[in-house]
């Protein structure tokens, strides 16, 4: 490690982060930043969180940090967490531990606090996890993590099959460090990563769930789907009938799986890496029910009918599963649900897509219309090439719904310039299902272009 790099780190140590490490260590005590923070500096991206760990036990933490005026929640006492607010920052500060027998193969039977930093970062996953800084100390890396950061290679620390016998989620955790920061696995990791797959299912469905939803934010889930496709179908088996699935379509090139994978990288295409979480597990799940859909016509080719219906169903079994955030679950049904909804670069066509987005997510059709076109734009790239001219007539797509949106386009009962009462008082029905039907009616009238979304001409329908 060259002194230039260390004093780099130091300089962008976080004077927040510092204030905690300073205030243990001039109480006596031992502090070094670890994990996440070193790892992203080293690659000059400073702005992690900064977690620290310390030889004082929690209780000591705490007191000596309360007495240098910081506020301190005790947030995971059982392992020996506490986390500092400082200017507002959290700093998650733990006792150096290592972690017993793991007898459920899940959560260890119990944590043993220790005295020797280099026990702690022993029991840390990968070795460009597994680094602790000091801002005096410089760098501590027992296990090569900063040679296999700039070789960009995940590696376990210590044997591998122990470590992922240990916590199966770690082969998940690789997976996803190896997607965030553009790594390969290291091959006897790899091997051992293989080998205690199937053990996920014994894991905690959240912890699962935010390792997947992670592997998505990173932008990169083709990668995983394509070199890591046995552990993504050991978290969600419903990806598993993906794999080498003959579409037998004269509109498809690839598997199921290949698709997929082009639909990932498609979405992040189109949105320059800025897709949403939802867009990103609709890309990842918009075809996970064509193998249960399929059928073949007498001319051998297969058919996929009622597969968005099914697979909107999937998603929500499989996201509420996981535990992935309602909003985000919510939004990725619907994209999956109409993703092959049929549309035409025509104001009538776009309102009617915002009409069933706002049907299958009620407040999202705005925001969802754009993923929507992207899902599709990818999709149809992904596909043959046959269909990469549907790619451009999408194009217009996009710019027939910006002008309509731009010019208040209406696709909800709300938007109409009349309401209830006028209904009411204008035909003269009584209140009830009955004046949701004519503003339905009327809604509908609007939405194709027959009439214009303005009080007095409403009005004079409702009258006529
Ligand atoms: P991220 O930005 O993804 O949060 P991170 O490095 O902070 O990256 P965390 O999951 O927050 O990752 O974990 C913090 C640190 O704790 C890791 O860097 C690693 O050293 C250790 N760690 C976390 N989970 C495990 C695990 N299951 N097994 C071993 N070590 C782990
Ligand atoms: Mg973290």
């Amino acid at each position: 490690m060259s002194c230039d790099i260390e004093e780099r780190l130091a300089r962008e140590l976080p004077a927040y982060a510092l204030r905690v490490v300073d205030a243990l260590e001039a109480a006596g005590h031992e502090a070094w930043v670890v994990g996440g923070w070193v790892r992203d500096a080293l690659l000059g991206r400073p702005g992690h969180d900064v977690d620290v760990t310390t030889s004082a036990p929690w209780q000591e933490t705490a007191r000596v940090l309360r007495a240098a005026g910081v506020e301190v929640h005790e947030t995971g006492t059982a392992h020996g967490t506490v986390t500092a607010v400082v200017d507002g920052r959290p700093v998650e500060t733990t006792t150096y531990r290592v972690e017993g027998a793991y007898s459920d193969r899940r959560h260890p039977d119990e944590v043993r606090f220790v005295t020797d930093v280099r026990e702690d970062l022993a029991r840390r996953d990968f070795t460009v996890n597994a680094m602790a800084f000091h801002p005096q100390r410089g760098l501590l890396d027992p296990f090569g993590g900063e040679k296999d950061l700039a070789a960009r290679v995940i590696r376990a620390v210590g044997e591998p099959r122990r470590r992922f016998e240990e916590d199966a989620l770690r082969v998940l955790r690789a997976v996803r460090f190896a997607c965030r920061l553009d790594a390969a696995i290291e091959p006897a990791t790899q091997e051992a990563l293989l080998a205690c797959a199937p053990e996920l299912d014994q894991i905690a469905r959240e912890r699962i769930g935010q390792e997947m939803d992670g592997i998505l934010a990173t932008g990169r889930a083709a990668w995983a789907l394509r070199h890591e496709f046995p552990v993504l179908a050991a978290a969600i088996p419903e990806l598993a009938p993906m794999a080498g699935f003959d579409q037998k379509s004269p509109y498809h090139a690839h598997d199921v799986l290949e698709h997929t994978a082009r639909v990932c990288a498609g979405v992040e295409e189109f949105t320059g890496g800025g897709a949403s979480q939802a867009l990103r597990w609709a890309a990842l799940l918009h075809d996970v029910a064509k193998p249960a859909c399929w059928s073949e016509d007498v001319s051998g080719r297969g058919h996929f009918f009622g597969h968005p219906e099914a697979g909107a169903r999937t998603v929500a079994a499989v996201m509420g599963r996981l535990a992935i955030p309602g909003e985000v679950a919510r939004a990725a049904r619907a994209l999956v649900l109409l993703h092959d909804f049929e549309i035409r670069a025509t104001a009538p066509s776009m309102r009617r897509m915002l009409a069933e987005l706002e049907r299958a997510c009620p407040g999202q059709a705005r925001r969802l219309a754009f993923a929507l076109l992207d899902l599709k734009r990818s999709d149809a790239v992904a596909k043959a090439p046959r269909c990469m001219g549907y790619a451009v007539e999408l194009d217009a797509m996009t710019r027939v719904l910006r002008a309509e949106l731009a010019a208040g386009a209406v696709w909800r009962v709300g938007d109409l310039a009349v309401g209830g009462a006028d209904v009411i008082r204008e035909r003269g029905v009584e209140p009830g299902p009955g004046v949701g039907m004519v503003l339905a009616q009327l809604l509908a009238t609007v939405m194709d272009g027959e009439l214009p979304n303005d009080r007095d001409a409403l009005l004079a329908w409702l009258r006529w």
